[in-house]
């Protein structure tokens, strides 16, 4: 069967694959029913993308017109995925899920989403999860992405949005610090902004290992050691103390804890830092010098700086400098932490994490138990408590706690580290149900597979990197044979006794419930409507009523916290990085390329971005290379302590030499996670992707 497309020839839309959720038309050229019909795409004019478009989103239509689409539900039988009608399909699910929860108990059932679901597909898993299942064991993909900004930014600022400030006001800040964020392959089309900046007068600093299209516009280029970046911006702060720069008023009026900052920078010295981090001393005073002295300020934090195993108090130490320096809650004054995944920061506001309820109320808080039960129809003590992470769910598996999974809009088999145990655990399931586009790497080893709409069917809310919720339309109509996310959770509450509390047919009605399920939250939307996004470029939460602006710019007067007031945190010292030796003396890290989207199962189904990265490489210094007797284009082994992958090598002579680099866009011998640590932060539970210690070999 090929999908159904059609009958509609154009339509307005936002590109899924990354946070920026640029604006665009797609139409067609010829007979939309043909197979080889020619779609083109244009940029639309939005406040946040200008217009503007990069190769992924010009050319994202070409993965939902893929033949590879999953047209039906798919059942195991006897071993082999088979086609299966809906009603198959889920009454099969409903008995399974039943009878595990009969046997076990209702926690033996989990759930794992996604940071590319819409706000209301999220938002819907969270409830599914709690109220038709019952369980306290949902998480999510953002625990890889988000979760140390999110964590640190709660614990400084009292409050976690992506942005502090509009995108806008970064040509005003006087300068930029980019640590650990590659835009210019992630999120090309905010580029722009920061050469506006640069422009402008703006000096810009980038903290990367390697040096990316990023590093390449940078006025200072700090090459970092992989895993030190918190030593790194300790550094930074003695030096912005030592030479006085602090904004003494600042740090005065709105802000507490600034006595153990000065007591525990008296403990660092730079020397030592420049030995630990491997930048250059100078480096790190011109740096931070030039942060301290400038009149405005922003710095934006990414994966880089996140994805360790101390990426939490890496980021604290970064906002501490934009609390000192006084630059924050201004215009051209601001931090940012600049989301990967296209829902990367509405998926995280309403409820997949295993601690949050929507709106960002705590499971644990009785407050918020109470006001979400109240929403939902349910008494309190019905809600379940907090669950573990992603990660930690794998070990729930390995440890026979967990017993069953549904998966919606995620792909562990590649996306977790150490993605063999993770594999694994999700074959040691007595059942597991993928709901996907494609046949997944996840969905491959599914009992149940369920094929849902693309971005181009599927209308909702998504939530850009600034907290700008913005309205995707569907610009195609849906072929009668897929559903979407939120359309299954409801049929298949339905199955389960469950149908009263789902009782949604289209998106907008599930919007309508998450506005108060919100409302009086941290993340409030409860002044957001369709109406009002189709007539406005987005509205920015918090938007508390329907005559509320929304609120571009954070902390212009008070913090989050109770107090008002932002809180220092003391300063980390010491590196996480994974500790190399004789055996393992190279650090890998890993990221993303132009082309591809996380785990590549949408961009490897786009010709054009596929033929534009075909296979995943080894990044390596050609000094680095040679003395392990690798050659250019080489096959070569990358091995961990605890697995391998295999792919070949590209010298890049602008890498670190005790560093190597690979992407996470290819599944099977190529996955860079089956090498991966996930050593998990104390304090939000993010693995150590980024800093995982390897040696590697040539294999030819
Ligand atoms: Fe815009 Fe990001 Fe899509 Fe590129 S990948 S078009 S920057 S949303």
């Amino acid at each position: 069967d090929r999908m159904e497309m059609k009958s509609r020839t154009e339509g307005n839309t936002q590109c899924p694959f990354c946070s920026v959720q640029c604006k665009m038309r797609i139409q067609n050229q010829q007979n939309p029913d043909e197979a080889n019909s020619l779609w083109v795409t244009e940029g639309v004019m939005n406040a946040a993308s200008e217009g503007r478009l990069c190769v992924k989103g010009k050319n994202a239509f070409q993965h939902s017109f893929n033949r590879e689409r999953l047209v039906k539900p798919l059942l195991r039988k006897d071993g082999i995925l088979v086609q299966a009608t809906w009603e198959e399909a889920l009454n099969h699910i409903a008995q399974r899920i039943l009878d595990i929860q009969h046997q076990f108990s209702k926690d033996a059932v989990s759930v794992y989403g996604g940071g590319s679901l819409t706000n209301e597909s999220a938002y819907l898993l969270g409830k599914f999860a709690r109220v038709a299942l019952g369980t306290k064991y949902i998480d999510y993909n953002g625990r890889f992405c988000m979760s140390a900004a999110a964590s640190a930014g709660i614990k400084t600022f009292g409050l976690d949005r992506g942005l502090t400030n509009p995108l806008s006001d970064i040509p005003l800040a006087g300068c930029i610090i980019l640590a650990g964020t590659n835009i210019a392959e992630c999120q090309p089309t905010l580029m722009p902004y920061f050469t506006r900046a640069k422009d402008q007068g703006s000096l810009i600093v980038v903290i990367d290992p390697r040096e990316t299209a990023t590093a390449q516009m940078a006025d200072l280029h700090l090459k970092v050691k992989p895993g030190t970046d918190a030593v790194l911006a300790g550094a930074m702060l003695k030096v912005i103390l030592e030479e006085n720069l602090q904004n003494d008023s600042f740090i005065r009026n709105r802000t507490k804890g600034f006595d153990q900052i000065v007591r525990s920078v008296q403990g660092i010295d730079l020397n030592e830092a420049s030995g630990i981090t491997g930048v250059d001393e100078n480096l790190i005073r011109l740096a931070a010098t030039a942060f301290g002295k400038a009149e405005t300020g922003m710095i934006f934090t990414a994966r880089g700086v996140e994805q360790h195993a101390d990426g939490h108090m890496a980021v604290r130490n970064f906002l501490n400098l934009t609390l000192v320096t006084g630059k924050v809650g201004r215009p051209g004054c601001g931090y940012g932490a600049v989301t990967g995944q296209g829902n990367g920061q509405g998926g995280r506001e309403h409820g997949q994490k295993a601690d949050q309820l929507p709106g960002y109320r705590l499971i644990e808080n009785e407050t918020d138990r109470a006001y979400i039960a109240g929403v939902w129809g349910i008494s309190p003590h019905e809600l379940p408590g907090k669950g573990v992470s992603a990660f930690e769910m794998m070990e729930l598996v390995h440890e026979d706690t967990i017993k069953a999974m549904l998966i919606m809009g995620s792909n562990p088999v590649m996306s977790n580290p150490n993605a063999g145990f993770v594999e694994e655990a999700l074959r040691k399931l007595d059942f597991l149900v993928v709901a996907d586009m494609f046949l997944s790497e996840t969905a491959e080893i599914a009992d149940v597979v369920l094929p849902v709409t693309s971005y181009l069917e599927n209308e909702g809310t998504l939530t850009n990197l600034e907290g700008r919720v913005l309205l995707r339309e569907a610009a195609l109509p849906v072929s009668a044979s897929v559903r979407h996310d939120w359309q299954i959770l409801c049929e298949l509450a339905v199955k389960l006794g469950k149908g009263t509390y789902f009782p949604f047919s289209t998106a907008e009605s599930i919007f309508e419930e998450l506005r108060l399920a919100t409302k009086g939250g941290a993340a409030d939307y409860y002044g957001i409507t369709y109406s009002r996004l189709r007539k406005e470029e987005g509205v920015y939460w918090p938007c508390p009523s329907p005559d509320h602006p929304g609120t571009p710019r954070l902390f212009q007067e008070e913090f989050g916290h109770e107090d008002g007031l932002a809180h220092f945190s003391d300063i980390v010292e010491q590196p996480s990085s994974e500790e190399t030796c004789g055996i393992y003396p190279l650090i890998l890290t890993t990221g993303r390329v132009l082309s591809h989207y996380l785990t590549g199962v949408q961009t490897r189904r786009s010709p054009v971005l596929t033929s534009r990265d075909i296979s995943n490489a080894l990044e390596i210094h050609p000094a680095t290379a040679s003395r392990y007797g690798i050659e250019e284009g080489m096959l070569v082994e990358v091995q961990s302590r605890r697995g391998s992958f295999v792919t070949r090598s590209r010298y890049r002579p602008d890498l670190r030499e005790d560093t190597v680099f690979s992407a996470m866009h290819w599944g099977g011998l190529q996955n860079v996670n089956l090498a991966t640590n996930p050593k998990l932060d104390p304090y939000c539970r993010m693995p150590d992707f980024k800093s995982c210690a390897v040696y590697v070999k040539p294999l030819q």
